[in-house]
């Protein structure tokens, strides 16, 4: 008889709130990740597209929200994702659904446990134990120690694949002469065990590990095909949505320069440089070797990394603009972005252009406030910085 994670209706709240404070991730930008970083990722093993992810989570968070079952689930995803999962594999498609469903129950279970800590200050693991019962399981069974014990940094369920262990409370008199004198030395499956966080949804990017936040924003911006014709387009509309300016972020974060040779245009470049040089050599020797900006001596690779790392600054300002030669993306971010690469001369604000048409970098230099950067009169807003006036 194979057990279902069913939707608990009495409290699907915490559950949803488990899954929405996490940032989906194709399967190989998740697993580049550091495990610090990993906590409030969301991944499915085999799926390497986030329009993918993102259904699987949508899907998994309206199971909840509706309590539905397998079935019910199985039938809401899309041909695309059925077949990116494995096709026939409906134990894969099971485990991905009892396991997701099980962690977010689990996450509402520490919550609720965690916000108890005065009135009920000891934990235990109730454990399923029947024929199907696993042996990490097996071994933790009947544990009970105090919530501040370190035994919990590690053992908050699930603790592996379609676990059925819940965590449960204790008063004091109730924990009496139950306490477990030395706790087993039984760690659980890699991956699972930590608990969740205290953290709630919300599109702030301070809210998650930087290394988080930029692996998402670069798979959104390598995740959208016409994406950027869908940012020109918001000029006309005038109607972004909450999340675009992050779309736009990850735009500028996976973004290079033409590789072409170009004419130079200004004249104190081209006095180093000659008549015809790549655009991001003419960049450099302007901003960094002549302004000194950036490092006289930043490596083309360094400049390009500091202009992508303006868009994945959390507090990066991003305007979209029909610019007569076609619409463009400017960030302005907090020079600090530019990390190593700042030079002695820098100003405070590193300003990004990029050219919506090409889908490549236009400028990078920096400023000392927004009257020195060039907004052309159709501009909108995706997002403002109010330090930024
Ligand atoms: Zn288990």
């Amino acid at each position: 008889m194979p057990w279902n994670v069913e939707a608990n209706p009495t409290d699907p709240e915490q559950a949803i709130a488990w899954f929405r404070a996490r940032l989906p991730l194709p399967d190989p930008a998740y697993r580049a990740l550091s495990e610090e970083a990993r906590r409030r990722a969301f991944f499915v093993a085999g799926l390497a597209q986030l329009d993918l992810v993102q259904e699987a989570l949508d899907a998994l968070e309206a199971a909840l929200a509706k309590g539905e079952t397998f079935e019910q689930f199985k039938k809401r995803l899309s041909e695309r994702v059925q077949r990116a999962w494995g096709g026939a594999s409906a134990h894969r498609l099971r485990t991905i659904f009892d396991t997701n469903l099980q962690s977010a129950y689990g996450a509402g279970r520490w919550k609720a446990a965690d916000e108890l800590r005065q009135e009920r200050p000891y934990w235990g693991l109730s454990v399923v134990l029947d024929g199907r019962t696993s042996r990490i399981c097996l071994n933790l069974a009947g544990v009970v120690l105090p919530a501040d014990h370190p035994f919990w940094d590690m053992h908050i369920p699930p603790l592996h694949y379609r676990c059925r262990t819940a965590l449960v409370t204790y008063s004091a008199a109730q924990a009496e002469g139950r306490i477990t004198q030395r706790p087993p030395e039984q760690p659980p499956l890699e991956g699972f065990g930590r608990p969740p966080g205290r953290e709630a949804w919300s599109p702030q990017p301070r809210d998650y590990h930087p290394e988080l936040w930029r692996a998402y924003l670069r798979a959104l911006g390598q995740g959208m095909p016409d994406a950027d014709g869908y940012l020109a387009g918001l000029v006309a509309t005038r109607q972004p949505k909450p999340t675009d300016w992050m779309l736009a972020a990850g735009r500028v974060a996976v973004a290079s320069f033409p590789e072409r040779v170009e004419r130079v245009k200004d004249p104190e470049v081209s006095k180093v440089l000659g008549p015809r040089a790549q655009r991001i050599a003419q960049k450099i020797t302007k901003h960094a070797v002549l302004e000194g900006q950036f490092r006289p001596d930043v490596t083309p690779e360094e400049y390009l990394e500091a202009l992508r790392l303006a868009a994945m600054h959390p507090e990066a300002a991003i305007v979209v603009q029909a610019a007569p030669r076609g619409a463009s993306l400017l960030v302005i971010a907090p020079s600090e972005a530019a990390g190593e690469a700042l030079g002695p001369n820098a100003l405070p604000w590193l300003v990004v252009v990029y050219d919506l048409k090409y889908g490549t970098l236009v400028t990078g230099y920096q400023a000392s406030s927004l009257e020195e950067v060039t907004l052309w009169p159709n501009h909108l807003w995706l997002r403002t910085n109010p330090r930024l006036s």
